[in-house]
């Protein structure tokens, strides 16, 4: 469930958990096809935990459709082929017995525009994936409400207006409301697809920094085509090329000395 303390990231996950040793996610061979036109051609890369990966390529390379095969949203789009396989701490999550559902707990999502639901407040936004999880305990609701809030450096900013609604919330507010509502259910994971993409540079900046501080203890995968973004948040970076993964390495490197010609031509802006 939820609360299972195997599944929670405590606040103080230090050394001794057992997690911090193996990758977050291994994906092996992993293609993904909508109709018959094949969009990610055989995708294999190990995630490391607790740290931000960034997947950075060019506007169509396939970065949101990895994103999405990695939480199994690809089983709402019709036509969508997902193969290959990918595990999250170990389980196989493509498995017919694993739940979507469930598995959508352990991994959170940031979009773009991930508006806050625009009839609930500031509070009911970031409690609707408890409540749905069927938590009706007040006294837990009310820890989670701040320790997400806390987490995603909003608390301070909101307590005194819980219940105002989300939507009242500036554009940077309104994302770190998003990534408190994917926070409060306490996933091992975090999924973020161009996540300041639609924010102003002061909003991009905290959500940047705010993205380091839970690469310490949150295994976050970042997908963006702005490299700078990359290179300011990234520990280590996949550089796909339409649907390919060319170069996978410490940000530093890639950025500075790249293995391979494609990755050179990207980053220096020859196509
Ligand atoms: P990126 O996020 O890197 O810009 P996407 O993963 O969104 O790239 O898209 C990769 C390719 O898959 C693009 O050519 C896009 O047009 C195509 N694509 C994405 N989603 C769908 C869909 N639901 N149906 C058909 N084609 C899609
Ligand atoms: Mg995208």
């Amino acid at each position: 469930s939820a609360s299972d303390p195997k599944r929670a990231v405590p606040a103080s996950s230090e050394g001794a958990d057992p997690q911090k040793q193996s990758p977050a996610f291994q994906i092996e061979d992993l293609h993904v096809w909508f109709g018959s036109r094949a969009v990610l051609h055989g995708i294999s890369l190990n995630i490391p935990s607790h740290q931000v990966t960034g997947i950075i390529g060019p506007s169509g390379c396939g970065k949101s459709t990895f994103l999405r095969a990695l939480n199994r949203m690809h089983e709402f789009t019709p036509g969508a082929r997902v193969q290959g396989r990918i595990r999250l701490f170990g389980d196989d999550i493509y498995e017919s017995s694993g739940d979507p559902i469930l598995l959508r707990r352990r991994v959170g999502m940031v979009f773009q525009k991930s508006n806050p639901f625009p009839t609930m407040s500031i509070q009911e936004n970031v409690l609707i994936g408890l409540r749905l999880a069927g938590t009706r305990n007040r006294e837990l609701l009310e820890e989670r409400l701040e320790e997400a809030l806390r987490m995603a450096a909003l608390w301070s900013e909101v307590k005194d207006r819980l219940h105002a609604p989300g939507t009242e919330l500036s554009g940077g507010q309104q994302q770190r409301l998003c990534i408190a509502r994917a926070l409060a259910v306490r996933p091992e994971v975090l999924l973020m697809d161009e996540p300041c993409s639609a924010l102003d540079p002061i909003a991009t900046a905290q959500i940047e920094s705010l993205i380091r501080d839970l690469g310490q203890r949150y295994s976050i995968v970042l997908a963006t085509h702005n490299l700078q973004e990359a290179g300011r948040t990234a520990d280590r970076t996949a550089f796909f090329l339409e649907g390919r993964l060319i170069e996978f390495g410490s940000t530093k490197k890639l950025f500075t000395n790249p293995s391979q010609k494609q990755t050179e031509d990207y980053l220096t802006g020859r196509f």
